[in-house]
């Protein structure tokens, strides 16, 4: 069986922008604006000579504004319980948000691994404003820029590493 990894956080995180750079396709949505991405999405992906397959989350039923929240909600939990592995994205620019630190609480219920990426971290790699992601609960951040192709390897080699 193929390990799975499942890309989970808040919209315009760069979720899917890391999806395309890891599957090295075009094929999930990369919107300008939060949250075009509709539906789960499924990515064949290779690091070296292993295979593994990732999981874009975050997308919703656009005519259904009301329930974005609970349908985001539903897609992290339906990914989280299918994943081997769950790459927690947040965003180094924007800083954490109440919405981080919910998607955080439920990660730490779970008996997942999690590696915390912190996504947007080009030409920022040594920034301070790292250490304000320790506060998330979910371990070492890594920083990456997923749309420069910046720590995307390492990222994937400490996700894979127990399989
Ligand atoms: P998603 O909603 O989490 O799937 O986020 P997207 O992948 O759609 O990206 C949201 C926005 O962030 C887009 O404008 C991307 O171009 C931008 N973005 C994604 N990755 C990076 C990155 O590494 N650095 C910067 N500066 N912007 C990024
Ligand atoms: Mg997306």
């Amino acid at each position: 069986m193929k390990p799975v990894i499942a890309l989970v956080g808040r919209p315009n995180v760069g979720k899917s922008t890391l999806f395309n750079r890891i599957t090295k396709s075009r094929d999930a949505i990369v919107a300008d604006f939060a949250g075009l991405t509709r539906d789960r999405h499924y990515g064949d992906a290779r690091l070296g000579g292993r295979e593994f397959i990732v999981v874009d989350t975050g997308g919703f039923e656009p005519e259904k504004p009301s329930g974005v929240v609970a349908e985001m909600a539903k897609q992290t939990k339906q990914a989280v319980a299918e994943a081997d592995v769950v790459v927690f994205v947040t965003d180094l620019r924007a800083g954490l948000s109440a919405q981080d630190h919910d998607i955080a609480r439920f990660l730490r219920t779970q008996q997942k691994k999690v590696i915390l990426a912190v996504n947007k971290a080009e030409g920022m790699a040594e920034s301070p404003l790292l250490a304000e992601f320790h506060e998330l609960g979910i371990g070492e951040p890594h920083p990456l820029s997923a749309s420069h192709g910046q720590g995307v390897r390492s990222l994937l080699e400490t996700a894979l590493e127990d399989f």
